[in-house]
């Protein structure tokens, strides 16, 4: 198959090219690098079955000649900041990316016949009135928060996603991912798992927001590519959670990375931000009927590659600090 990823030069954009090209598929990746790094693809810019475009994708006309007559028969839309400081920093852009962003690539699947799958997003739950969140769970999100810029831009590309598969017949899929950690993630990217990881590396007190009795549900990057492409490969529709349901608080996490980097670090408290969610996990009875997936890395696994990794890149982990 011939793949167009957007946001293919961020951290899971980066991971699905590479896993697509190891099976066989070729892949032409557009990303206006506005939270990706070249250096992802180092790797794998000399795959002759690999293309890089800088393009924004919410610019229709510059998409289209970019991409020319390439043959499309899949479309993965992953481009979207999606770490808070980032979308806090590009509300604008993220709003847009989310909404004309999605509409071109839409249009780009649909013109070619082409399966299309939209990179959506737990945080369409909002802070969640219902534990743990199943696909038919509606959601609890302010419209005008500070995060909102993001969760209503995943709605919103969700809405118009289910809307195409509806009135025009394009072949949708939607995932709803739960965070995800892993390689390639950027230390100053303000996730929990890589401020933690960070913090813990420099010998700096961890950051706590809350009394970290929040929970999150932490899946290793390479589980969630292995959904991605299994939603890909169907006809399922969704929307269908990919997540690691083991679910884990916060301040468990920071003392797990503690532990694990070999770091005295200690843990500072400050207060919870506005709208953070209290509890996230998902349900994955559907991923696990429809795709026949589930996650297969622990938490101890997960952590301890993806804290090689940033042990491996000093200079940057140093540069992250303080947060
Ligand atoms: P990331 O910031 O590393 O990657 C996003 C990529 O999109 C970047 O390379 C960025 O440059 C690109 N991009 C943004 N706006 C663009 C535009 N207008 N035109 C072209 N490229 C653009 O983030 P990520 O963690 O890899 O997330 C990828 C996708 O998965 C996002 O859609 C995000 O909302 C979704 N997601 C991620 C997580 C997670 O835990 N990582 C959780 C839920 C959803």
């Amino acid at each position: 198959m011939h793949i167009v990823v957007s946001g293919g030069a961020g951290f899971l954009g980066s991971h699905l090219c590479e896993t697509l090209l190891d099976r066989g598929d070729s892949v032409t990746c557009v990303d206006n690098l506005v939270t990706g790094r070249e250096e992802n693809l180092s790797h794998i810019r000399k795959n002759p079955r690999f293309t890089f475009l800088t393009v924004d994708v919410t610019d229709r006309d510059a998409l289209d000649l970019a991409l020319g007559d390439v043959p499309v028969d899949a479309v993965a839309h992953l481009a979207s900041a999606a770490s808070p400081p980032d979308y806090h920093r590009i509300p604008l852009e993220t709003l847009l990316v989310g909404s004309r962003g999605t509409e071109n690539m839409l249009e780009l699947a649909d013109r070619h016949g082409a399966r299309f799958i939209l990179a959506s997003t737990s945080e369409v739950y909002g802070d969640p009135a219902v534990h743990p969140q199943r696909e038919d769970y509606w959601g609890n999100v302010n419209p005008t928060g500070p995060r909102s810029v993001y969760d209503e831009a995943k709605r919103y590309a969700e809405a118009v996603t289910t809307a195409y598969g509806r009135s025009r017949g394009t072949n949708v899929g939607i995932v709803r991912i739960f965070n995800t950690y892993g390689p390639r993630m950027r230390a100053i990217d303000g996730r929990v798992v890589t401020s933690f990881i960070a913090q813990a590396l420099n010998g700096d007190s961890l950051s706590i927001y809350g009394d970290g009795s929040q929970t999150r549900s932490f899946c290793y990057v390479d589980d969630l590519i292995r959904g991605l492409i299994a939603l890909l490969d169907s006809t399922e529709t969704g929307p269908v959670n990919i997540g690691n349901p083991a679910e884990r608080t916060v301040a468990s996490l920071a003392e797990l990375i503690v532990a694990l980097s070999g770091s005295q670090s200690e843990i500072e408290y400050f207060p919870l931000p506005i709208d953070d969610p209290t509890r996230r996990k998902p349900n994955i009875d559907l991923a696990m009927r429809s795709l026949q997936w589930s996650p297969r890395v622990g938490i101890l696994q997960g952590l301890k590659q993806t804290i090689a990794w940033f042990a491996s890149r000093p200079e940057e982990v140093r540069n992250a600090a303080p947060f």
